[in-house]
């Protein structure tokens, strides 16, 4: 017994020495979280960035480090279904299909129920780029070009084929169909390698100034009959316009569709940290809206109720109803 007592009491001791003489670091129960977001010229990689920046700037009281990759809508939200990803930005249609089960293409394994939302961020209009040389003035027009498709994984590849179901198009209506990263796709444009792009995207952005001022193109527009039904028939989508002078060479507001980014997690994500990060940015939203473009006209209000078709995670919840906000 004595004997017993003693060494525990000399491994007591020496835990506590060994605290006593640790760094900082050691000492905290630190907690790293991961953001899915998208291509690096795109915008979704800022409010990943821009989250974590402002989570980051905290971590010395709440001891959460955060992170981000890249990867796109239905990607990211698949990976935090996995345990890839903790969080993740992704676009309003593919949040209500995975929640729902209604997309088994993308989302295998059915109803993602476990599935929350945080908060709504940017407007993304589905936004077509063509060479200026390709003659393309309309989405019809896209019939028989090279065709940058997107990436599988990403929200407008996803969006894309939404769109051509609706018109009864297959990949095979294009010359090319290619599936580049948004990242890569701007270069393909001006390289002519290809005659369009694609991109679900908020404005500006890097990517679609960068198509616009390497080489001569225009912005497309998205409409008729079957963008209307798309629009009439699912509260995701709504009608969009991008600003004319917003980018070289249309100098007109372009008609398209679109849907708001929005920002995920899941039920495996615990309260407090969720509460943390949503803190972080509401607590410091005018830094937060500073970091890009983009988000110049978020308002709180909205961002909790918009786009959202998951419920909201409880640790947004609870730092809402901390704010008045519900
Ligand atoms: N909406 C795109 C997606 O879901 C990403 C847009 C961006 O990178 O800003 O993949």
């Amino acid at each position: 017994m004595k004997r017993i007592a003693l060494k525990s009491t000399v491994l007591g001791l020496s835990a506590a020495a060994l605290l006593a003489a640790a760094p900082a670091e050691l000492q905290a129960d630190e907690k790293f979280v991961t953001i899915g977001t998208g291509g690096q010229t795109g915008v979704y990689y800022v409010v990943g960035g821009s989250i974590c920046k402002l989570v980051n700037r905290g971590t010395k009281n709440h001891n959460i480090k955060c992170t981000h990759t890249t990867g796109g809508s239905v990607a990211n939200i698949n990976g935090i279904r996995a345990g890839d990803l903790d969080l993740g930005v992704a676009q309003s249609d593919w949040q209500f299909h995975a929640y729902n089960g209604t997309a088994p293409d993308k989302f295998p394994d059915g109803a993602f129920t476990e599935l929350r939302a945080v908060f709504s961020v940017h407007p993304e209009p589905f936004t077509v780029v063509a060479r200026a040389d390709s003659g393309i003035t309309s989405f019809d027009d896209l019939k028989g070009k090279r065709v940058n498709v997107g990436n599988p994984g990403s929200g407008q590849r996803g969006t894309m084929e939404v769109v051509m179901k609706e018109m009864g198009w297959s990949m095979d209506d294009f010359k090319l169909a290619s599936e580049l990263k948004s990242a890569e796709q701007s270069q393909a444009l001006c390289d002519n390698k290809i005659d369009a792009m694609v991109f679900t995207v908020g404005h500006p952005s890097g990517s679609i100034k960068e198509a616009t001022t390497s080489c001569d193109s225009v912005i497309v527009p998205v409409t008729g009959a079957a963008i209307d039904k798309l629009v009439n028939e699912n509260a995701y989508y709504a009608k969009a316009t991008i600003p004319g002078g917003m980018y070289k060479g249309t100098d007109g507001d372009t008609t398209t569709f679109g849907v708001g980014a929005t920002f995920v997690t899941s039920t495996n994500t615990d309260e407090e940290t969720v509460y943390q990060m949503v803190k972080a940015v509401f607590d410091n939203f005018d830094r937060f809206k500073r970091l890009h473009p983009a988000f110049a006209n978020l308002e709180p209000a909205n961002m909790i109720s918009n786009n959202l078709s998951a419920p909201l995670h409880d640790g947004a919840v609870r730092y809402y109803k901390e704010k008045g906000w519900m």
